[in-house]
C-alpha cells in the first residue's frame, strides 16, 4: 500500500478536510473555544493522536501533514531554486520559532482563542507554501515547522523507522533512486522525487528529520525500503555519521533542540497549574512588569535556554571529572542530551494524554452545536456534560505508568551513550550525573502532573 504513489494524499486528505473545518469554524463559529472546532479538536484531539501516534507507530502526523499539500503547486507555479541560506544553518531558526510558538501559546492563550488558532493554521499553509516556492528541498520542514521539530525529536523513541530491508541490495544499487529520485528513461522527466530532506537511505540512521513521506519508498526500483519495526535505543548506541545531519555529538543544534523539547513539557505543563500564577506574579513584582507577554518571555527564556545549559553543562562536567576522559566536553554534553529524549517524551504523552482523555468526548458537543449554527437538526442539542473518555483515576494511572517507563528509558539511553563514549568499565560512573539530572526531571514532572491542571479545551473546569 506504501508503494501506491497517492498514498500519502489518501491520508493527508482527511487531514485537510479537518483543517479547513477548524479554519471555517475558527473565523464564523462562536468565540468560546470548548464551543469551536478550532478550540477543540487541535488542541485536545490532534495532540492527544499525536504523541500516542509517536509512542506506538511513529511520524504518522507528518506522513499526513496536510500543509504539505500546498508544495506541490508552490514547486509548480514559483521557481523552487533557491538553496536554503547558509547564515542560517540547521535547526536554529527551528528552534528560535519554537520557543516563539511555547511562549505565545501562553502569552495569548492560544487555544482560547478559535480565531487566532485558525490564524495559525492559515499562517502555516501560507509559510509551507512560501518557503517550499521559493527554496529547493522541504526546506519548509526540515529549516522551520515547529510541530515537524517536535516530532523528529520525539519519534527518536518510536517503535518504527523508515530503512532499507538489507544493505547489499544498497551497494550493489547503481542509480540510488532514494536520493536522486527516478526519472523516466525515455525522456528523463522526474517521475518520483527521492529524500527532499537529503537523507540516504544507505547512511540514515534513526528517525531525525524523517517526514514519513514515503517518497523514498516509492522510488527504490528494488522495493529495499520499508516502515521496519526496531529497538528505539538504537538511535543512541553509536554516533553515527548521519545522512543529511551528520554526528550528533557535533550538532550542537540539534542538541538545543532535543533539550528545548525535554525541558519544554515541563514548562508546557508548569503554565497550566496554579504556582505558575503565584510566580509569575512574584517575578513582576520584583521586576516592576506590568505586562504579561514580558514576564512570560522572561519565564520562556530561563525555562527553555537558561536553566537547561546550566543543568547539562554541570551534568557533562561531573561526567567529565568521575571517567577522567580528556575529550572535549561540549560534544560530550551534544551526545547526552540525546538521552533525555525519551523521559522528554513521556512527559509530552503525559500532559497532551491527560488533555485528550479528558476532554476526547467534547467533540460531540461541538458537532452537535456546528450543525445546528448552519441549520441541520441531525444530532439534537449539544450534550455539554460530555467530555471525558476514562476516569481521573485511571488517566492518573497511565500518567505515572508512562512517567516511569520514560525514566526508565532515558536511563537504559543514557547508559548506551556513556558506554558507547566511554567504554564498558567506565561506563555506570559516565551515566550517574545524568541519571540524576533525569531523575530531578522525573521528580518535577510527578510534581507537575499531581498538581490541578487548567481542563483546557472543556466545559470542566
Ligand atoms: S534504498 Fe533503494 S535506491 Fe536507495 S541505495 Fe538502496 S537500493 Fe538503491
Ligand atoms: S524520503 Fe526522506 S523524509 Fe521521506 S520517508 Fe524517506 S527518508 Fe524519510
Amino acid at each position: 500500500m506504501l508503494n501506491w504513489k497517492h498514498a500519502r494524499t489518501v491520508i493527508q486528505l482527511p487531514l485537510l478536510a479537518i483543517a479547513a473545518l477548524i479554519v471555517l469554524d475558527g473565523f464564523i463559529g462562536p468565540s468560546n473555544a470548548p464551543d469551536n472546532f478550532a478550540g477543540v479538536l487541535p488542541w485536545v484531539h490532534w495532540r492527544g493522536f499525536v504523541v500516542l501516534a509517536l509512542l506506538v507507530f511513529g511520524n504518522l502526523f507528518c506522513m499526513g501533514c496536510p500543509f504539505m499539500l500546498v508544495r506541490r503547486p508552490a514547486k509548480r507555479w514559483l521557481p523552487a531554486r533557491w538553496n536554503w541560506p547558509a547564515w542560517i544553518p540547521g535547526k536554529w531558526l527551528a528552534i528560535a520559532l519554537l520557543i516563539v510558538f511555547f511562549w505565545s501559546y501562553e502569552a495569548f492563550d492560544l487555544w482560547a482563542s478559535p480565531w487566532w488558532t485558525a490564524w495559525v493554521a492559515v499562517g502555516y499553509f501560507g509559510a509551507a507554501f512560501a518557503v517550499d516556492g521559493l527554496f529547493k528541498g522541504a526546506a519548509f520542514c526540515k529549516h522551520l515547522c515547529p510541530i515537524g521539530q517536535f516530532h523528529f525529536v520525539n519519534s527518536m523513541a518510536s517503535p518504527f523507522e523508515v530503512k532499507v530491508r538489507e544493505y547489499t541490495t544498497c551497494q550493489s544499487c547503481t542509480t540510488k533512486d532514494c536520493i536522486a529520485g527516478r526519472h523516466d528513461p525515455a525522456t528523463g522527466r522526474l517521475v518520483q522525487s527521492g529524500c527532499e530532506l537529503y537523507l540516504f537511505q544507505q547512511r540514515k540512521a534513526g528517525n531525525l528529520d524523517c517526514t514519513f513521506c514515503l517518497d523514498c519508498i516509492q522510488a527504490c526500483p528494488h522495493d529495499n525500503v520499508g516502515i521496519i519495526a526496531r529497538n528505539p535505543l538504537d538511535e543512541f548506541r553509536r554516533d553515527a555519521n548521519r545522512s543529511g545531519i551528520g554526528k550528533l555529538s557535533e550538532r550542537l543544534d540539534y542538541a538545543l533542540l532535543a533539550l528545548v523539547l525535554v525541558f519544554g513539557s515541563l514548562l508546557n505543563a508548569f503554565g497550566m497549574v496554579g504556582p505558575v500564577f503565584r510566580f509569575e506574579r512574584w517575578l513582576a513584582g520584583v521586576l516592576g512588569l506590568e505586562s504579561e507577554p514580558a514576564v512570560l518571555a522572561l519565564v520562556f527564556i530561563a525555562g527553555l535556554v537558561v536553566m537547561p545549559a546550566g543543568l547539562v553543562v554541570c551534568a557533562g562536567w561531573t561526567s567529565h571529572l568521575l571517567t577522567r576522559s580528556t575529550r572535549p566536553l561540549l560534544p560530550l554534553i551534544s551526545r547526552f542530551s540525546f538521552g533525555l529524549v525519551p523521559l522528554g517524551f513521556a512527559m509530552w504523552v503525559a500532559h497532551y494524554g491527560f488533555h485528550f482523555f479528558t476532554g476526547a468526548l467534547t467533540v460531540v458537543p461541538v458537532t452537535q452545536a456546528f450543525l445546528l449554527d448552519i441549520g441541520i437538526d441531525l444530532l439534537g442539542e449539544p450534550r455539554r456534560e460530555l467530555a471525558a473518555l476514562l476516569s481521573q483515576s485511571m488517566i492518573d494511572m497511565i500518567e505515572l505508568i508512562v512517567l516511569q517507563l520514560g525514566l526508565l528509558a532515558t536511563l537504559a539511553a543514557t547508559y548506551v551513550i556513556s558506554r558507547d563514549t566511554f567504554g564498558r568499565p567506565r561506563a555506570l560512573r559516565g551515566a550517574l550525573p545524568w541519571a540524576v539530572l533525569a531523575l530531578l526531571i522525573f521528580i518535577a514532572a510527578n510534581w507537575l502532573m499531581a498538581q490541578p491542571m487548567e481542563m483546557r479545551g472543556t466545559f470542566l473546569s
